[in-house]
């Protein structure tokens, strides 16, 4: 029996293969068949027509957070993934700081067996750098490695203590493994709970330094130049110009530096933040960690997606309740939903005519598949079909209370957007399909 689908017409784009043109691409049995001009249709294939629109490798996610274990009533793996499918997202890695952070053998492959029963999502697992990501000693990273872990983060707090950083940069040097580093210098931060600067001041919150994030990248490309260079340092959620200026001059100088960018801090800046929401004279859903930077910020980010110093887009989704949210500014939990908006927010980038789509597409595929070694983001004849089809047109109003993530907290919530996914395939089998409403 085989199963066949034909996507016809549709602009084909694979940044790994350089194919950006009209094509057919035919799906065997899991499988990219074929990609050609008037392919030719098996018996029984379902033929899909995506004039009109584009045909890529579904996106690969390196930063998200989906609560399983512990935290169900925010998010679970089903919900989590199934958002992820809608946002065109075919490979994700979750974050390890559940409530029992994924610090041991049993919960890696737990959370990947149970991710694999409810989801056409392939979900890969960040592991904790340390025990209970308590920053005081080295999670058992051979034996996460062995779980089946493709990378490390204590992510949603810095590894602050140096000799751990030093004992983690070398234990994953030997696993040929990445490190995904949260950068925060405590410090500094010290309480902060928006960007510093004029819209904190006016709002009478404290603010997050952009020398917080600096020191702190700083600090772990030294260690890891001083460790001969190692292992890979991957910077979680770049989102300052100094930030940005820290991974190209490493990079520059040959050490294994990447990093990936969020789609809020490339097209989203700290004022935002002053509107009005909920009886309160300003937006938790904007509160996020690192915070949304000034506009200088976010224009050196882009001007780091448009050079390859920031090599890929990742949503950090996070998932939070509505509590969690209608609170002081103080007391909101950190965290923006993310899946169901990324693609959206990263095509205004397009639209306004700053990034070609096939680069945009790398860094949602191929690039971040590169930096973790994932099997993953391209269209290659024989890889597994996971493709997305999306209408970089369509405009639609982003109504959270529709998402099908548990977490309904964006400050887009009522935002217009162009860009829609249309179709998701993971396996060559449909994981989402949008239908209108
Ligand atoms: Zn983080």
């Amino acid at each position: 029996m085989c199963a066949a689908i034909l996507l016809t017409n549709g602009r084909v784009i694979d940044p790994l293969t350089g194919l950006d043109g009209v094509r057919d691409v035919l799906v065997v049995d899991g499988r990219v068949a074929a990609i050609g001009h008037g392919a030719p249709k098996p018996d029984g294939a379902q033929v899909l027509d995506c004039a009109g629109f584009v045909v890529a490798p579904g996106f690969v996610d390196l930063h998200c957070h989906l609560r399983e274990p512990g935290q169900e009533h925010k998010e679970t793996l089903a919900s989590g993934l199934a958002a992820a499918a809608a946002g065109g997202f075919t490979t994700v890695c979750c974050m390890p700081n559940t409530t029992l952070p994924l610090d041991t053998p049993t919960l890696v492959a737990w959370v990947r067996e149970q991710a694999a029963s409810v989801s056409l999502v392939r979900l890969d697992v960040i592991a904790a750098i340390s025990a209970g990501q308590a920053g005081e000693r080295l999670a058992p990273l051979r034996d996460l490695a062995a779980a089946g872990a493709v990378a490390f983060s204590d992510d949603g707090r810095p590894v602050w203590d140096d000799s751990v950083m030093r004992a983690a940069l070398r234990a994953a040097g030997e696993l040929g493994l990445p490190l995904s580093l949260h950068e925060e210098d405590r410090a500094l931060a010290a309480g902060g709970v928006m960007n510093a600067g004029p819209v904190a001041e006016r709002l009478g919150l404290r603010g997050l330094p952009n020398a917080a994030e600096e020191r702190m990248i700083a600090r772990d490309i030294a260690l890891l130049a001083d460790e001969g260079g190692r292992a890979r340092v991957h910077i979680a959620h770049v989102s300052t110009a100094g930030a940005v200026e820290l991974v190209r001059a490493a990079k520059r100088r040959g050490l294994p530096v990447s990093a990936e960018a969020t789609p809020h801090h490339l097209t989203l800046t700290d004022d935002l933040a002053a509107r009005p929401w909920d009886g309160r004279p300003y937006d938790t859903r904007t509160k996020v960690n690192p915070p949304l930077r000034a506009r200088a910020d976010v224009e050196a980010v882009i001007a780091g997606l448009l050079d390859g110093t920031i090599e890929a887009i990742a949503t950090d989704h996070a998932p939070h309740s509505a509590a969690d949210k209608q609170r002081a500014y103080e007391q909101a939990a950190f965290g923006i939903s993310l899946f169901e908006t990324a693609l959206a927010s990263v095509l205004t980038l397009y639209h306004d005519g700053r990034v070609a789509l096939p680069a945009l597409v790398e860094r949602l595929t191929a690039g971040p598949a590169r930096l973790f070694g994932l099997d993953a983001g391209t269209l290659k004849p024989g890889a597994r079909a996971d493709i997305v089809v999306f209408d970089p047109d369509a405009e639609w109003t982003v109504d959270a209370a529709a998402f099908l993530s548990g977490g309904k907290n964006t400050p887009l919530d009522g935002a217009r957007l162009r860009g829609r996914v249309m179709l998701t395939l993971a396996g060559g089998v449909e994981a989402y399909k949008w239908t209108a409403s």
